[in-house]
């Protein structure tokens, strides 16, 4: 809920609106893990908020920290009727003069792509708005007392597991939570897409001043059926006009993401064909080089063929920048976490 629904609520609870204001603040500023926590209200209004709702955090059911800084959570949510608990991963990233929060938006991912854990342990749910904002309320938790700047999350990316339009008012209200409750500007909030055009037009529309990641991975439709199996229905073609059309609703560049496979989609051929794709659009690349995954059969690219790729697209005037990668001692790639916690927990159960 946001401060004007809170607001109404301690109405209804017979309060003025300004307590609605208290609870927002306890709840995404002061990390209250529970009602009981709001010791400013009163203790009646405390307990008939307690009869109906509910304010915490998602069990952290495993964590991991890199030598780097970088932490990755693996939160367990109880589900409603069988109780049966499903996990997501949010991961903590702290840069020179900023800290990251990367959020999930599903449980699994329906997407499948080829080379990723997420995609490859199937699709349960769509998260709440709730449940992604307290991934990032997670990631604050841990960071309280680092020195400043790295104390508050400040940019928030929603790129762990799922496909975020595919989740689109879940997704949108959240950002919108994390933009007037937490108080993340717009300009630091990314929403990533594997190039779901519905969504990115219907993201247009809401003219939020957000950045739109767009995962491409292929130059061309035939390599990219193969990556994205599932996303066959638009070419790329129809994906960079949806593109365009968000350019001209929010003014807002375009960052096109391309993770490199060894071998797969690395190549000097492969960086002019996008080059060509991309040439005139107001965006820039960011290159992902692959951090491999179990038994999905793919590897990561050798640096000389990175600079190669990154050099063509450069000399063809396109910005690019190339991720840099953090997590490489933990289980950093999306899914990776939950893929082994789930693996750990069959064993412990299995006869053999
Ligand atoms: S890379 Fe993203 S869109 Fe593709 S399967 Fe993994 S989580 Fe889903």
């Amino acid at each position: 809920m946001n401060t004007a629904e809170l607001s109404v609520l301690a109405q209804q609870a017979g309060e003025s609106a300004y307590r609605g204001q208290q609870i927002a603040r306890w709840i995404y500023r002061r990390g209250a893990r529970s009602i009981s926590d709001m010791t400013d209200l009163s203790k009646p209004l405390r307990a008939r908020l307690e009869e109906q709702h509910q304010v915490g955090r998602s069990r952290v059911a495993a964590q991991q920290r890199s030598r780097d800084g970088t932490v990755k959570f693996l939160l367990a949510l109880t589900d409603e009727g069988g109780g049966m608990v499903q996990t997501v991963e949010t991961v903590g990233l702290p840069y020179a003069h900023y800290l990251s929060c990367c959020v999930s938006t599903q449980v699994g991912c329906p997407v499948r792509c080829a080379f990723c854990a997420t995609g490859a342990s199937g699709y349960t749910r769509n998260l709440t708005a709730g449940e992604i904002v307290d991934q990032l309320l997670t990631v604050q938790d841990t960071a309280t007392g680092n020195p400043p700047p790295l104390d508050r999350v400040s940019h928030v990316v929603f790129m762990g597991m799922g496909e975020p339009l595919m989740n689109y008012d879940a997704t949108v209200q959240a950002v919108r939570l994390l933009n007037t409750e937490v108080g993340i500007g717009m300009r630091h909030l990314t929403v990533s897409t594997v190039g779901y055009v519905p969504g990115i037009r219907r993201l247009a529309q809401e003219r939020m001043q957000i950045t739109l990641a767009v995962s491409l991975h292929a130059p061309n439709d035939q390599l990219r059926q193969q990556l994205i199996p599932t996303m066959t229905r638009w070419s790329l073609d129809e994906i960079l006009d949806a593109c365009k059309a968000y350019f001209k609703s929010t003014g807002r560049r375009l960052t096109f993401e391309y993770c490199l496979l060894a071998g797969v989609n690395d190549g000097v051929r492969q960086a002019r064909e996008l080059g060509h794709r991309l040439r005139g659009l107001n965006c820039h690349v960011n290159l992902i080089p692959y951090n491999p995954v179990g038994k999905l059969g793919f590897g990561a690219p050798a640096i000389l063929r990175v600079n190669a790729f990154r050099e063509v697209l450069e000399q063809m005037g396109i910005v690019v920048t190339q991720r840099a990668q953090k997590g490489s001692d933990i289980d950093a790639a999306c899914g990776q976490l939950r893929r082994r916690d789930a693996a750990e927990r069959v064993g412990a159960t299995s006869p053999s």
